[in-house]
């Protein structure tokens, strides 16, 4: 059994007139959905958090950094490492097909753009190689 059932997004009130968002907390008291709707914009109700804009100083800012991360898997480091990484292979295939030494089919999408702030040494190459 999953941890949350199936909730109800939505619910009529002023006598099935108004349909509107429904809170989804978990009352603590009773394990159900919390039964007041949500407040404009949110997905909870001003007993649940709606009301809140998040932490302000850098301690609590820090604190809820801290409780977010669950494995480590994605921080904001490793992905710009990727990222460079996979600016500069695809760097390194332009400059393989601009000197001729690549067959097959080119990898397709669009080019990563953060080839400059990865590998400028490249770039520098690539304009030798394909002057404009
Ligand atoms: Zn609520």
């Amino acid at each position: 059994m999953s941890k949350h059932p199936a909730r109800s997004t939505f619910f009529m009130t002023l006598g099935g007139k108004i349909r509107c968002p429904q809170c989804q907390a978990t009352s603590k008291r009773t394990r159900q959905q919390c039964k007041a709707p949500a407040l404009k914009g949110k997905s909870v109700c001003r007993f649940h958090g709606g009301r809140s804009t998040g932490p302000k100083t850098p301690k609590g800012r820090h604190r809820c950094s801290e409780v977010k991360i669950v494995h480590g898997e994605q921080t904001s480091a490793l992905r710009t490492e990727r990222s460079y990484a996979s600016a500069r292979l695809a760097m390194l295939e332009s400059i393989g097909w601009g000197l001729g030494m690549m067959t097959g089919p080119k990898t397709p999408g669009r080019k990563p753009t953060s080839a400059n702030a990865a590998c400028p040494e490249l770039v520098e190459i690539l304009k030798q190689i394909r002057p404009k």
